[in-house]
C-alpha cells in the first residue's frame, strides 16, 4: 500500500480562509480587530523563526499582532508585568510567550500568569484541567491541529486504537486527551514503555511526538494505519521528522509529510484559538 499524503498546507490553507472571515465578522461587529499578543526572551535561532511564522499568520489572517522581544536578561518580574498589562488590555485577546525562556525566569510560573481566557496556546492548568474534565477549554494548537489532520482524511477516530509516542505536556498527553474525547481507544507510549513494538503495531491511528529523527519504522507500522509525524528534528541541514517516511509510507494508508504536516497547523490552530478566545470574552 502507498499512502495518502495529509496536506497540511492545504488544510491549514482552508482553516486560515475561516478564520480571515471570522476575524472581520468580529472587527465588523466590534469595532476593532481581534488582537494577539506574542512575548519573545532572548534571541533563540529557533524561536525567531516560530515567532516570525506566526506574526505573519496574524497579518495573512487579519488578526492584529502586538509583539515584545524582549533582551536575553528580562527579569522574570518584568516579563511578568508585562503579561499583567496584556491581561487588563481589551485588544488583546491572546497571549503567546514563546518557550523556551532564558535560564532563570520560571516558565510555570509565567505560564499562570496568563489570564486562561487570554491562554492562546492552551498551556495554563485552567486550560490543560478543562482538556482532562472535558469542559470547554483553549486546547494546545498542535494536538488540536492533529486531530484535524486526522478528521480530514475521513477516516473515523471513534472506536480506534490510537497510540501516542511521547507524553510531554505540551503534545503527547494532550493529543491522548483529545484523541479519547474523540472515542478512541488510547494508549500513550515513553521512553520506559516495555516492547513499543507490540504498541504500535496495534495503531490504527500513530501520532509520533518522539523527536528523535525516524525514529517509527515501517516495520513498526500496522497495515492501513493512519500515521501522524509531530517530529521536527534537524539534521545536516534538513527537518526530518519522528517517522521514517519512506518505510511507513508503504504500510499507512495516510501519513502526514515533514514539513508540510503538522507544523503549518500548529500555527493556524493558535490564530484559531485567539479569534474564537476573541469571540468568547464577548459572550459568544
Ligand atoms: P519532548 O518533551 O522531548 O517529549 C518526547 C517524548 O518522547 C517523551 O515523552 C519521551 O518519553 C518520549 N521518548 C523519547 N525517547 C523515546 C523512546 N526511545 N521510546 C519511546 N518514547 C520515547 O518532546 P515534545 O515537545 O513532545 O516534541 C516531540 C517532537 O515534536 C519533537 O521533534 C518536536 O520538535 C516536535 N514538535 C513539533 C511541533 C510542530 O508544530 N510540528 C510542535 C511541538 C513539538 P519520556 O517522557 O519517558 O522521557
Amino acid at each position: 500500500m502507498s499512502a495518502k499524503i495529509i496536506d497540511g498546507k492545504a488544510l491549514s490553507a482552508s482553516i486560515r480562509e475561516q478564520m480571515k472571515g471570522e476575524a472581520e465578522r468580529f472587527e465588523n461587529t466590534y469595532g476593532r480587530k481581534v488582537g494577539l499578543a506574542v512575548i519573545k526572551v532572548g534571541a533563540n535561532p529557533a524561536s525567531e523563526v516560530y515567532v516570525r511564522n506566526k506574526i505573519k499568520a496574524c497579518e495573512e489572517v487579519g488578526v492584529k499582532s502586538f509583539s515584545y522581544n524582549l533582551p536575553e536578561e528580562t527579569a522574570e518580574a518584568d516579563i511578568i508585568d508585562i503579561i499583567d498589562t496584556l491581561n487588563g488590555d481589551e485588544n488583546v485577546d491572546g497571549i503567546l510567550v514563546q518557550l523556551p525562556l532564558p535560564k532563570g525566569v520560571n516558565e510555570k510560573r509565567i505560564l499562570a500568569r496568563i489570564l486562561p481566557e487570554k491562554d492562546a496556546d492552551g498551556f495554563h492548568a485552567v486550560n490543560a484541567g478543562g482538556l482532562m474534565l472535558g469542559l470547554p477549554c483553549t486546547k494546545p494548537c498542535t494536538p488540536a491541529g492533529i486531530i484535524e489532520l486526522i478528521k480530514s482524511t475521513g477516516v473515523s477516530i471513534a472506536g480506534k486504537n490510537a497510540v501516542v509516542i511521547g507524553r510531554s505536556n505540551i503534545v503527547g498527553k494532550p493529543a491522548a486527551m483529545l484523541l479519547l474525547a474523540e472515542n478512541a481507544t488510547v494508549t500513550i507510549c515513553h521512553s520506559r514503555t516495555a516492547d513499543l513494538k507490540a504498541h504500535t503495531l496495534n495503531a490504527d491511528i500513530l501520532v509520533a511526538a518522539v523527536g528523535i529523527k525516524e525514529f517509527v519504522t515501517g516495520d513498526m507500522v500496522k497495515d492501513g494505519a493512519v500515521v501522524v509525524d509531530v517530529g521536527m528534528n534537524r539534521a545536516d541541514g534538513k527537518l526530518y521528522g519522528d517517522v521514517n517516511y519512506p518505510e511507513a509510507s508503504e504500510k499507512a494508508s495516510y501519513i502526514t509529510p515533514v514539513p508540510g504536516g503538522v507544523g503549518p497547523m500548529t500555527v493556524t490552530m493558535l490564530i484559531k484559538n485567539t479569534v474564537e478566545s476573541a469571540f468568547r470574552c464577548k459572550g459568544n
